[in-house]
């Protein structure tokens, strides 16, 4: 039973097979205990109703008088007191009657055959032409005894109908088995096609063609599937960019390294030069390592909560901590700097947490403008932490602003392209932020400034 298609098939027979078993036991069963009596019953009548008849009429000729109730559908036999027996009729299959039975219907008994029928034949019973499966009644005519043994003649019994009935029985068998099977076919058939959309998927075609009409469970697994592909696809996509453009960043600077060191080879060139290719050189270096060390940092915020190591700390006092390590940027960009924050506790990683503030506190220097200001508020809600930092500085606009949690990604300005960065540390923080069930919100106007909200659970 290897395909759905086959245990399908082999399972709705055997239902069928068993439902016919048991109808078959259940009729049985029936006819034993009900129709069996009534059906000796109505015979005894039938051949005690012949013997009193055949008494009655002495004159008549008993042979020929039984020979016509054969010709009605009867079997019968008639047997002498000196064991001489006569068949009317069809013959009887088995022909077997101890002699003791014979003898005591001769001297007045009934012979219930039909009744005493052994069981184990089942219904099959009523159908047995054997002499045993007979109704014995005494018979008295013209002075002498004879015992006389009847049974309907079930050839009689069958008539068209009964083969009509058999014959639409047999029909409706082979329709419904002959159903199934096509029916059985029709159902696998969107199985199939998934497997073969699997399969598809599994080499890297995310193209699937499906049959999201169906309104059943088949459908819904389709549109599940094609849903599937879909957001498959986009990972693929996002996969492919994220290692472009890491390529790119490692590339470029790795050029301009190389092709400042082999300017630095020529021994010609000016002292003031060489300082100058060496300070470049020193830059992509520093690009390089922090780029790296964000890529490790996202890889391993990326294998989720393992990389959470959280603790009871300060951290109203480890922002304090940030802002005066930044005082020298702040001053030299000649922006003015105000805060309102208190001690708070809260359940963090310091680390991880160290690493948003430093990313959002530097961005609000690097986007700035010259005499622009940053303000940086932090407040207990209820079991929230909420801390804000807000710039007077380029700002962005809702397009950029929508983008800015995407890996790499970089608003696209002449203002922005002069200032060093990955496009990577935004994406960190959010990923932090996610880590510790907390979330960041962002609102910015162009050449206005920018908000960021992050709010995080205190425990
Ligand atoms: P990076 O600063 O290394 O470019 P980020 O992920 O920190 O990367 O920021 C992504 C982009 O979001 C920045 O390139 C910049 O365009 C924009 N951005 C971030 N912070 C600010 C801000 N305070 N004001 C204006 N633009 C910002």
């Amino acid at each position: 039973m290897k395909t759905l298609y086959v245990k399908f098939i082999v399972i709705t027979t055997s239902m069928m097979l068993i439902s016919f078993i048991l109808a078959f036991l259940v009729s049985n069963s029936y006819y034993h205990q009900k129709v069996k009596p009534v059906n000796d019953q109505k015979n005894t009548k039938i051949a005690l109703n012949i013997a009193a008849f055949a008494k009655e009429h002495p004159m008549t000729n008993l042979g020929n008088y039984l020979e016509n109730i054969s010709a009605v559908g009867y079997q019968l036999y008639l047997v002498d007191t000196r064991g001489n027996g006569h068949f009317f009729g069809e013959r009887f299959r088995d022909q077997i009657l101890p002699r003791s039975t014979i003898q005591r219907v001769i001297n007045g008994d009934i012979y219930h055959g039909i009744l005493d029928f052994p069981r184990k034949t089942f219904v099959t019973g009523f159908f047995a032409n054997e002499l045993q499966n007979t109704i014995g009644v005494p018979l008295e005519h013209n002075g002498k005894s004879y015992a006389l043994f009847i049974r309907p003649d079930i050839k009689f019994l069958f008539k068209e109908m009964h083969v009509l009935f058999g014959w639409i029985l047999l029909l409706a068998i082979s329709l419904t088995i002959l159903m199934v099977l096509i029916l059985t076919k029709f159902l696998i058939k969107p199985i199939s096609t998934l497997t073969t959309a699997t399969k598809s998927l599994a080499n890297g075609n995310y193209h699937v063609n499906l049959d999201v009409k169906r309104g059943d469970e088949l459908g819904q697994l389709s549109r599940s599937f094609l849903q599937m592909a879909r957001r498959l696809e986009q990972m693929d996509d996002v996969r492919k960019e994220f290692i472009s453009n890491i390529s790119h960043d490692i590339q470029s600077p790795l050029s301009n390294i190389k092709g400042y060191s082999n300017l630095l080879n020529n021994d010609s060139i000016s002292k003031a030069l060489r300082t100058q290719y060496v300070s470049i050189i020193n830059g992509e270096i520093k690009r390089l390592s922090s780029l790296t060390k964000q890529l490790l940092l996202l890889a391993s915020l990326d294998r989720n909560e393992e990389a959470v190591k959280k603790r009871l700390f300060n951290v109203g006092e480890q922002i304090r901590g940030l802002i005066r390590n930044y005082q020298w940027a702040i001053s030299e960009k000649e922006l003015m700097l105000s805060f309102s924050i208190p001690d708070i506790e809260i359940l963090g990683d310091p680390d991880l947490l160290e690493t948003v503030w430093d990313n959002l506190l530097s961005n609000a220097i690097k986007y700035n403008v010259t005499n622009g200001s940053i303000e940086i508020s932090m407040e207990e809600r209820g079991k929230s932490v909420i801390v804000t930092f807000v710039d007077t500085g380029i700002g962005m606009n809702d397009r950029e602003a929508e983008r800015i949690f995407e890996r790499f990604y970089r608003a696209d300005t002449s203002r922005t392209r002069s200032v060093e960065g990955t496009g990577l540390g935004l994406s960190i923080v959010s990923s932090i932020v996610k880590l510790h069930n907390g979330t960041i919100t962002v609102k910015s106007k162009e050449k206005a400034g920018s908000t960021f909200i992050i709010k995080l659970p205190v425990l």
